[in-house]
């Protein structure tokens, strides 16, 4: 993994400065100097909370729009996410950027504009339909299933017990996986149960989960069923008498461009931080949730510049919305040289619990790869998103190492209690940030009954206020303390877990491993810290002193993995690793 050193704050004004001399219009002010301000200080100007309700009506017109990558609901949401930046600041001040990044020029859009499931014979009986658009049915609809022109009346057979040629089919198996075959054989429609997919069984017999269908321009009608349609279907073809369909769907498809939303806003030299949101997807918390916080993120600290009066950061904030990974992808190239740290916003409104439940949602911070892959101490258990448990990855080395989840999770616990993080497990827009060697971390509340259903639209239950207000006040706690501040309230946080952690893994035995490989990632974790925090920050006395916690925790680490390195016989080697 090659990654530009990261220079030094001097090194940088430098040439910025020169260019100053004669710029062109539309060039940012020049990034301020590195301006020290104690613990606190930014409440002069920003308040600690971000419009929740404001945010939660964001949640709501998002959750009206069935958001896929250019749709018109996209579209339109993106539009809604911009003028709200532009109220902000965003765009009219040099020092707030507003811009948009084309992923696609030419794409294939798609979107469900309504739809529906009925028996004919033997007995008349509506199943499952949704208009308008944003009904709650909606899903049924398999993104890039194809439409009718007019309603279709099909005879139903099993998947593998008649010739399915002209026929709507109950299949067997997962759409991404078997529509093809289906297609070729002539089916036309498909049926797809609720419980065949990547997530697992759904946790509720009228959920109807959405999925994929590589479709192209022709195939059949392809529909997900709820496990109550799929059971009544079943019970009418084991009655024996042939069961009669009536199947009518209206997609729209379109070419156009897809777009992404980069706001901005400019600071001093010191490394940049990024929240990133993917803004596709139906669910109102997978993830309307996240870009909601994003952009009142960007509200709250882009309005307290262009009207509070506050000066520029010492470093850069970015907001980024879009499709999942991809925007990702965009960013992390596009912005690589100069970022620090990126936090991905998904699914973040849901509340915890219940404690009754028996899968409670929890209040999670992932982890990039470390050590927690192995031996976890403090660190909370997998999420349960990865079928087997754990990433398998028993391997860390690849990932910079970095105190990022340790200092969200303490200061979203502060914000709002029962955060904790766990090991690393991917699939969310943390993962191309660490594959271009940027520390980042994913903020969620995981597992959700409602998780890539029908069931994820808006309600106190799916999305709460307060859980997004949490959410906003952790991170602006973070872009207050390392944007106009000293970085102690961010230093401290980092420092907080480890003196009970080495606690921990001093009583592992063997502990040799786990202390050596703990101790090398955390001296390198506090380097890093270190140079996110710049030179003049880390020097400040409240902040220096978090710093010194840290690696005396290392340094207790380091002897610890010394003291059982000799104890168990293998003499000398100090902090091992993977
Ligand atoms: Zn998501």
């Amino acid at each position: 993994m090659t990654r530009l050193p990261r220079a030094r704050p001097a090194l940088l004004a430098l040439p910025l400065a020169l260019l100053c001399a004669c710029p062109p219009p539309n060039v940012p002010p020049p990034p301020a100097e590195v301006v020290v301000r104690p613990a606190g200080e930014a409440s002069r100007w920003f308040a600690a909370d971000i419009d929740a309700g404001r945010a939660l009506e964001l949640v709501d017109f998002l959750d009206r729009r069935f958001r896929e990558p250019g749709n018109a609901p996209y579209r339109e949401s993106l539009d809604e996410l911009e003028s709200r930046l532009r109220g902000a600041g965003f765009g009219t001040d040099d020092r707030l950027l507003l811009e948009r990044w084309t992923l696609d020029e030419d794409a294939t859009t798609w979107e469900p504009l309504s739809a529906s499931l009925e028996v004919v014979a033997p007995e008349p009986e509506l199943l499952q339909s949704f208009s308008p658009a944003d009904d709650r049915q909606r899903t049924m609809l398999l993104i890039g299933s194809p439409g009718t022109s007019g309603p279709l009346e099909v005879d139903l057979v099993e998947d593998g017990e008649a010739d399915p040629k002209g026929c709507a089919v109950l299949a067997d198996g997962m759409p991404e996986g078997e529509y093809r075959r289906l297609a070729d054989a002539g089916a036309a429609v498909a049926l797809f149960a609720a419980d065949a997919r990547l997530e697992g069984r759904v946790s509720d017999d009228e959920a109807i989960p959405f999925g994929n269908v590589a479709a192209g321009d022709w195939g059949p009608v392809a529909l997900r069923l709820s496990r109550s349609t799929e059971r009544r279907l079943r019970e009418l073809l084991h009655k024996g008498e042939p069961v009669v369909l009536r199947v009518g769907a209206s997609v729209l498809r379109e070419r156009g461009p897809v777009e992404m939303l980069h706001a901005e806003i400019r600071g001093g030299p010191l490394p940049g931080i990024l929240f990133a949101a993917h803004l596709d997807e139906p669910g109102a918390e997978d993830n309307a949730s996240g870009v909601a916080v994003a952009a009142a993120l960007a509200e709250l600290f882009g309005r307290g510049i262009h009207e509070g009066g506050a000066p520029a950061p010492n470093r850069s904030f970015h907001f980024v919305v879009g499709p999942e990974i991809d925007h990702a992808e965009e960013a992390a190239d596009r912005l690589r040289d100069t970022l620090g740290w990126a936090v991905a916003l998904d699914q973040v409104g849901r509340p915890r619990g219940p404690e009754s439940s028996r899968h409670p949602t929890r209040a999670l911070v992932e982890r990039a790869p470390d050590p927690s892959q192995r031996w976890r101490a403090d660190i909370g258990p997998g999420s349960g998103w990865l079928a087997g448990g754990d990433s398998g990855e028993a391997t860390w080395s690849r990932a910079e190492p970095s105190l990022l989840a340790d200092v969200l999770v303490v200061l979203l616990r502060e914000a709002g209690g029962g955060w904790e993080s766990h090991p690393f497990e991917g699939g969310s827009d943390h993962v191309p940030f660490l594959a271009a060697g940027i520390p980042s971390a994913l903020v969620w509340r995981f597992p959700d009954p409602t998780y890539h259903t029908s069931l994820d639209r808006i309600g106190p239950s799916v999305v709460s206020q307060d859980d997004l207000a949490e959410v906003g006040r952790g991170c602006a706690s973070v872009i207050a303390s390392l944007g106009w501040e000293d970085g102690a309230t961010v230093a401290r946080a980092a420092a907080a877990p480890w003196a009970a952690r080495v606690d921990i893994l001093a009583m592992l035995t063997p502990g040799a491993e786990a202390a050596c490989a703990w101790s090398r990632w955390l001296e390198q974790a506090a380097d890093e810290l270190e140079s996110m925090l710049g030179t003049a920050c880390a020097a400040s006395p409240a902040t220096a002193a978090a710093l010194a916690e840290v690696l005396g925790a290392a340094t207790r680490l380091g002897d610890e993995c010394l003291r059982s390195t000799i104890g168990s016989g293998r003499g000398g080697r100090r902090g091992g690793g993977a």
